[in-house]
Formats: C-alpha cells, sequence, structure tokens
C-alpha cells in the first residue's frame, strides 16, 4: 500500500486535547555505534500500522476505542544536548497533562531526555540486549550505551530493571551499583512470566514505564537493528510482558528500528504490532 510520507499512525484521528495516547517519533541516530539508520523508523513503522486489524481480538471485542493523537516526528538536531532540549519540549505537556504517551526513535537514547519529563514517581524496565548503563559512552552521558545509567540517576536505582540481556561490559559488571537485570539465558530457562514478576517485584515505584529495545528480541525476529545479539527473546515473550505489566503501564518506547537494515520491513511490523499490544492492554485496563 502506498502511504504519503508524514502520515499519522493508523487509527490517530484525535485532537491533541481530547486525545488519551500521544504518540511522537523522535528520528535521532547520531551516538549509533555500529550501523545508523534508526531515524527512519518512525516512518516505517508507522507505515507498518496500516497492516493490521484496528481491533486485536484475543483482548475481546468489547475495548474502549481509545482517542489518540500523533504529534508526527520532533526535529532531528546534531547534538545529543539537543535532541534532550526537543525530547523535553514536546513530551512535558503530554505527560504533565497525564496522557499515556509512546515514542517512537531513533535510537534508545531518546528515552533519557523522556524519563526526565517524569517526576520521579515512576519506574523504568527496559527490554534490551545491552545493559546500557555506562556512565558515558563515545564522549558523551546522553549515549544509548547510557540509557538506564541516566534512568538510575533521575528514579534511584532500584527504580530500575532491565529483562533480556546479553550483552554487558566489564566496566557494567565489576561495579558496586550494577542496574538490576535478568538476562535472556535465565527468561529462557525460567520462562518471562517469572521475569516480568521479578522486575515488577523489584522496582519500589508503582507506575511502570516500558522501554523496548528492539534488539531485546532474537534477530531472527527483528533483523533490521543497529547492534543485533543472538539469543534473544521471542516475540510472544515481549507481548506477554506488556500484558503481564498491565495496569502499572506509564507509558511505552520502541527504539533501536533500523530500516536500511531491514529489507523485507518485518522489523518495523513487529515495532508497529507491539505498539498496537501497548494500547490494547492501556484500553483494557481503562475499562
Ligand atoms: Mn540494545
Ligand atoms: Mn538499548
Amino acid at each position: 500500500m502506498a502511504v504519503p510520507y508524514g502520515i499519522s499512525y493508523a487509527g490517530a484521528e484525535s485532537d491533541y486535547d481530547s486525545a488519551d495516547v500521544f504518540i511522537l517519533g523522535i528520528p535521532y541516530d547520531r551516538t549509533s555505534s555500529f550501523r545508523s539508520g534508526a531515524k527512519e523508523a518512525p516512518f516505517h513503522i508507522r507505515r507498518a500500522s496500516y497492516n493490521f486489524e484496528e481491533i486485536h481480538f484475543e483482548h475481546g471485542l468489547g475495548l474502549p476505542s481509545l482517542d489518540i493523537f500523533d504529534q508526527g516526528n520532533c526535529e532531528d538536531p546534531f547534538l545529543p544536548e539537543d535532541m534532550m532540549d526537543e525530547v523535553k519540549f514536546f513530551m512535558t505537556p503530554p505527560i504533565n497533562d497525564g496522557k499515556f504517551t509512546i515514542a517512537m526513535g531513533g535510537e534508545h537514547s531518546v528515552n533519557i531526555p523522556i524519563m526526565q519529563c517524569f517526576k520521579k514517581d515512576i519506574s523504568l524496565i527496559t527490554i534490551d540486549a545491552h545493559l546500557d548503563s555506562r556512565d558515558e559512552y563515545l564522549g558523551t552521558p546522553y549515549s544509548h550505551a547510557c540509557v538506564t545509567r541516566r534512568a538510575a540517576e533521575h528514579l534511584g536505582i532500584d527504580n530500575v530493571f532491565s529483562l533480556g540481556v546479553r550483552s554487558i561490559s566489564r566496566e557494567e559488571l565489576e561495579r558496586d551499583d550494577v542496574v538490576p537485570h535478568i538476562t535472556s539465558f535465565e527468561i529462557m530457562e525460567k520462562g518471562i512470566e517469572w521475569a516480568v514478576k521479578k522486575a515488577l517485584d523489584s522496582v519500589k515505584n508503582e507506575r511502570v514505564y516500558l522501554s523496548l529495545d528492539i534488539d531485546g528480541i532474537d534477530p531472527a525476529f527483528a533483523p533490521g537493528t543497529g547492534t543485533p545479539e543472538p539469543f534473544g527473546l521471542h516475540p510472544m515473550d515481549v507481548k506477554k510482558a506488556i500484558g503481564l505489566i498491565g495496569g502499572r503501564l506509564a507509558g511505552f518506547d520502541v527504539t533501536e528500528v533500523c530500516p536500511p537494515a531491514d529489507p523485507s520491513g518485518i522489523t518495523s511490523v513487529l515495532a508497529s504490532r507491539l505498539i498496537n499490544e501497548v494500547l490494547a492492554v492501556y484500553s483494557k485496563n481503562l475499562s
């Protein structure tokens, strides 16, 4: 299906004031360390959103329909500090207005300013192949390798948890304040239900923001990403995790989809379907 550039996410027909849900594309990939191109992801994920039925029947047919506003994309500045300002400019009002926010990166660093828009009353769970807990990387503290460290500084380390990790540097492990995490190997052994329960029991704040770095999913299912890492989660595990967080969900982002590395488009399709999963679970908990 030909879709014109700049189209909104499927079903996002509301204006800002009446919206329950606020969507923003953040086309930023300047700190990518291996393969850039994530800046193209918002367009491809929006286009993929037209693949799907309006309802996902496994959640029931009677879900309240959501009023969704798609802001479009923010600007794509060069410096990470300017990206931080740009994201905060667009995300602070909907978060203060109590809307449920969904962001599409861009690389994972876009999560850093989003967390700072929240008061310190949420926790962050990431799904990621990487722990992303360096103090700084390649000369910036706002790199996509520093996401959970910045969140820990803002929310407290006991309000941060990573699931599906399988690539961690020595410098991240050889410190007293290692970011709490469960590896993909443990999830394969003990199941996603066990892992999500452990994460939800670990974080102190009730409301949970879920940040999905698409490379947390196995590259067999999500090949189109900047730093693919074998032995990842099954997409069904991520679907289940969203449902298990359920009524505690405070917001969502999906990052690190890299369309130039995704010629079939399957990674954008999966990212869109997981956004829809979040919308279904959010809607279910409104009713
Ligand atoms: Mn990652
Ligand atoms: Mn990441």
